[in-house]
């Protein structure tokens, strides 16, 4: 048995992770007079959060009427109606709330004339429950949304006297006998040393797995680390099929130009200089939702209509957009486009290309963020001890699809949620769990083991092979043949997990070890992810098949629950929750409306 040392750290409440939706965890659980630890692998203000761009939704009426109503429908039929109904009111219902808090808490956001929030036309939004004109609903700091929400959740969680542990890497959860978690193991990066925290509450908030792909807009942060330490516990994953490609990654370097450049009148064109969106979706053209306008994208250049010497990407003009309102509204992708692209949005257009964006799929949780474990008997299951928040949980507000400028609002309505039910399940007066020392050994024979790995594939050759696999495997389009294939590619990488090689073996600053440890939390992530897909025998939302080109709501109206051990995934599946929290008589929206319906633009 490896030999570490560790140091133990007792609180109510460990979040692992300080992304929008740790921070907002973090805040909320030490406002709730809950002594909190807030763990991360980056420092606050370098979470993936930092780079959202374009804004975070809230029916706030400030640039025309709107209500959470007529949001919660486009969020319903967004997700191609695979959502949790009750989950998708509550985040329309709070979303105002939410972001006015964010407002006193000290956010700067743009304003309008009156001194308003500035809210801006996303993809997807509408009024009238989809009938009527676009919505301006997105709030927005310039395009630095995200920038502007950390900075300030950071602050302001410090204020509150929740401690930080920063660059301490989570390695795995402490699980005991009858199921609950009861804290988590971590790495101090900078000294080597090893922490155990122990805790009547474990929130994971590590955010989303998009480096399982090769092309993608988020940073090399994001690992899908909580997702990975799930699956270990022998928890299941939810939804992982579903991963959106956002339609205009860079192409080449996959950085993210924001759907707001559309929202502030940017199209899209192809080889022959035509607006293609509007035959598309003839309403809502280039602000149709993502998955549309990926696939729409795709089509185009599979046609040969593409641009560039190889017909393989599309532009996306601004050039013809007043000059102050780039420098106002857009200034940061301007300079993307310039260095990543070497391109002058003020005269010549940006090539794209759909890149990998954000995974609709993670840990399943009720609206509370209570991670869930289906059972037959009982499909909401709650395991005790143990949340999921932001991008690595699985509520599930955006089912098949989500809706730009949702995801942010996400992280904030259910890192409050989190809070608001901790402080009132988490017994103050209780005791810290006792340090399980049969699962902090069990944790540190995995890294022992990994750290001293001395087979023949480097990490990076593997993962390499992961995400080129996926990217191919498991993209925009897919077909019975290349997910069959994708399957058994995967399950072979998956099983040369035990022939690693690390060469780096001390403790201090080691990133060969590190990457090691992620790769383990991407692998039960990608192969979730291929393996749902493989068995889904329809399209529905960012899961288009092409040999099941219709969604089938009676066979496939349910959420995938899978189950990673080693490279095998076993699946099964979990009634939606149809029924919203509250009925039309008591102001909410009648099950008729939200019925499903044939998803068009
Ligand atoms: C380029 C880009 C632009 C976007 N723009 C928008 C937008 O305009 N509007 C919108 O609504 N959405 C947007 N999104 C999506 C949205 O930003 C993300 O879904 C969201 O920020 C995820 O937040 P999070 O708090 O869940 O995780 P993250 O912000 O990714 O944070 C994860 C945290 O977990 C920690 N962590 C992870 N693993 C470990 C571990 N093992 N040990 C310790 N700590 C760990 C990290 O240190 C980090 O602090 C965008 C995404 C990208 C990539």
């Amino acid at each position: 048995m490896a030999a570490y040392e560790y140091e133990t750290h007792d609180y109510d409440v460990v979040v692992v992770g300080a992304g929008g939706a740790g921070l907002r965890a973090t805040l909320g659980m030490a406002e709730q007079g809950l002594r909190t630890a807030c763990v991360t692998k980056v420092f606050p203000t370098r979470s993936h959060t930092v780079a959202a761009q374009g804004g975070i939704a809230a029916s706030l009426s400030n640039m025309g009427p709107d209500h959470w109503q007529w949001h919660m429908y486009d969020t319903v039929k967004g997700s191609d109606w695979l959502g949790d109904t009750d989950a998708m009111e509550y985040l329309a219902r709070e979303a105002p709330k939410a972001v006015y808090e964010l407002e006193h808490y000290g956010v700067p956001f743009s304003r309008t004339e009156e001194g308003k929030i500035y809210q801006r036309p996303f993809g997807g939004h509408t009024t009238e429950f989809g009938e009527g004109p676009p919505v301006q609903r997105t709030c927005a700091a310039a395009d630095r949304t995200g920038h502007a929400i950390l900075h300030t959740l950071y602050g302001q969680s410090l204020k509150q006297k929740a401690e930080f542990y920063i660059e301490y890497f989570a390695i795995d959860l402490l699980m005991s006998d009858d199921g609950a978690c009861t804290g988590v193991v971590c790495w101090k990066l900078d000294d080597g040393t090893i922490h155990v925290f122990n805790a009547k509450m474990v929130v994971l908030a590590t955010g989303g797995y998009g480096r399982a792909y090769f092309s993608a807009t988020s940073a090399h942060t994001c690992t899908g680390d909580g997702g990975g330490m799930v699956a270990r516990a022998g928890l299941p994953l939810q939804d992982m099929e579903f991963v959106q490609f956002h339609p205009t990654g860079i192409y080449g370097s996959g950085c993210l130009i924001t759907e707001g450049a559309r929202g502030e009148g940017g199209y899209l064109t192809n080889s022959e200089g035509e607006r293609f969106m509007e035959r598309y979706a003839p309403n809502y053209k280039d602000l149709a939702p993502r998955d549309y306008v990926s696939r729409s994208m795709t089509m185009e250049i599979r046609e040969g209509r593409g641009v560039g010497p190889n017909g393989d990407h599309i532009h996306l003009n601004l050039s013809h957009l007043p000059k102050e309102a780039l420098q106002l509204r857009l200034p940061g992708i301007s300079e993307s486009a310039r260095i990543f692209a070497g391109v002058d949005v003020t005269k010549e257009p940006i090539p794209v290309l759909p890149t990998v964006h954000y995974n609709m799929g993670g840990i399943p949780t009720n609206y509370w963020g209570e991670v869930l474990n289906p059972t037959e008997k009982d499909p909401n299951a709650i395991v005790p001890g143990l949340m999921a928040v932001g991008e690595a949980g699985c509520a599930s507000v955006h089912g098949a699809n989500r809706l730009g400028s949702n995801s942010l609002i996400d992280l904030v309505v259910f890192g409050r949620a989190a809070a608001i039910r901790a402080g009132d399940v988490v017994d103050r007066e209780a005791s810290v769990p006792a340090t399980n020392t049969a699962q902090v050994d069990k944790a540190l024979d995995r890294f022992d083991t990994l750290r001293h790995a001395n087979g023949t594939v480097p990490t990076a050759e593997l993962r390499d092979e992961m995400q080129r696999t996926m990217q191919e495997d498991a993209a925009v389009f897919r077909t019975s043949k290349t997910l069959a294939e994708g399957v058994k590619k995967m399950e072979g990488i998956a099983g040369k997990m035990d022939d690693l090689k690390v060469t780096d073996r001390s403790l201090v600053w080691n990133s060969d070890l590190m990457e090691t440890l992620e790769l383990t939390n991407l692998m039960p992530n990608a192969l979730a992810t291929i393996a749902g897909a493989e068995a889904r025998k329809e399209s529905r939302g960012a899961h288009a098949h092409e040999d099941h080109p219709d969604r089938d709501d009676k066979a496939w109206r349910v959420h995938t629950i899978a189950r990673v051990d080693g490279a095998k995934t076993e699946l099964s599946y979990r009634p939606i929750v149809e029924a919203p929290l509250t009925s039309e008589k008591e102001g909410g929206i009648s099950l008729k409306k939200i019925a499903p319906k044939e998803r068009t633009f």
